[in-house]
């Protein structure tokens, strides 16, 4: 059983250090126990936060440990009463290639589901925060200007998508000519700016002539800061992540802009709040997989992965979703299926 885990604890962006690739026996299940072989493993920016003991919504992984990670997973072995050999099921195996569970953190999948990677991003965890995210919180309305943050990433891209099934305008935000084009000619959002251009203000500012209702927050920074300003009269703010800081070791140095945006907050009547997809949201996991199944059969919703082959790359890989490097939902192929 090879597996991946925390080396050392990241000062700063994570390093390959940070991460050891250990080989041990595949382990016995017990009573009651299923022994799962990960088909795929998801890479997700909250997994950074898992790797730094500062205090936060979850507990950190220790010195040692194998990674947390959700997986998509063949059941190998069962001793539980309710799985077969064969099962396909979306869990929190990790980064590794064979883990133990007793049943409760597992979701059934489809056997013949075409794309069971699809369970760990559009259909998945990143697609629910991406749902709930701008409809619970964003509350867009036909008409209205949606900004997104992160646009062609696992969440972000189905932000857009939503706002555009809703009758909004959606604009994307995100790093690079190559995945702008993508967000506006193959996802449909109306259009999308670099975040690394000198004049993002100024672009965002031409992209939405009507200024901005909902601002899908993912990123912070000089993000952030450009948005800011744009932002409508009762305008909404689904705070969804900050990746832009996540490889800070302290909060960036600089004027105090807290005056500012407590003004803007003030005067435009501006709502921000912050969520965590399953701790807030969990029992509304079922009324978006039926709602998403829908839509990706109709043909209304578009997915990109970003499947890189081999567990021993998983290290590499992550490191890259930190700096933009991903393209798509970042997905490792742990072994075939
Ligand atoms: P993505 O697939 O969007 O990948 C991350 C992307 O973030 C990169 O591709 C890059 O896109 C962008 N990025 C990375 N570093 C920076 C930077 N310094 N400045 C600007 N952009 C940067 O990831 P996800 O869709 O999985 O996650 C998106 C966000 O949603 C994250 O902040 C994540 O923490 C958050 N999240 C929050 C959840 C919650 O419950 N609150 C649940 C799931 C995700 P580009 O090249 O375009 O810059």
């Amino acid at each position: 059983n090879r597996r991946i885990v925390l080396n050392s604890r990241p000062v700063g962006a994570p390093i390959a250090d940070n991460f050891r690739l250990e080989e041990g026996p595949v382990p016995e299940p017990g009573p009651g126990q299923v022994l799962l072989r990960t088909l795929y493993l998801s890479l997700d920016p909250y997994m950074r936060g898992r790797m730094s003991d500062a205090r936060s919504y979850a507990a950190a992984v220790a010195i040692g440990e194998v990674m947390v990670g959700g997986t998509v997973s063949q059941v190998a072995v069962s001793r539980h009463p309710d799985y077969q050999p064969g099962d396909l099921v979306q869990g929190s195996g990790g980064w590794q290639e064979y883990a133990l569970s007793d049943g409760t953190d597992l979701v059934r999948l489809d056997a013949r589901m075409s794309r069971p990677s699809t369970a760990l991003g559009v259909l998945g965890m990143p697609g629910f925060t991406a749902y709930m995210g701008l409809l619970d919180i964003g509350q867009p309305q036909a008409g209205e200007t949606v900004v997104v943050a992160a646009a062609s990433g696992a969440v972000g891209s189905v932000v857009g998508q939503i706002a555009k099934i809703k009758g909004c305008r959606a604009v994307g935000i995100a790093g690079g000519a190559e995945k702008c084009r993508f967000v506006v000619d193959e996802l449909g959002f109306d259009a999308c700016v670099d975040h690394r251009s000198s004049d993002l203000r100024q672009e965002l500012a031409a992209a939405c002539p009507k200024g901005i209702d909902v601002y899908f927050e993912s990123v912070g920074g000089r993000v952030f800061a450009a948005v800011l300003p744009l932002l409508n009269v009762k305008a909404r703010v689904p705070l969804c992540g900050l990746i832009s800081l996540y490889n800070e070791t302290s909060l960036p140095e600089g004027p105090d802009r807290l005056g500012l945006l407590t003004r803007h907050m003030l005067v435009k009547r501006i709502k921000m709040q912050g969520f965590i997809i399953f701790d807030d949201y969990g029992s509304r996991y079922g009324e978006f997989q039926s709602q998403m199944n829908t839509w990706l059969k109709e043909g209304r919703i578009k997915f990109r992965e970003d499947i890189v082959d081999g567990l021993e790359n998983a290290p590499e890989a992550f490191i890259g979703l930190l700096e933009g490097r991903n393209f798509g939902k970042l997905v490792i192929r742990v072994a075939g299926d």
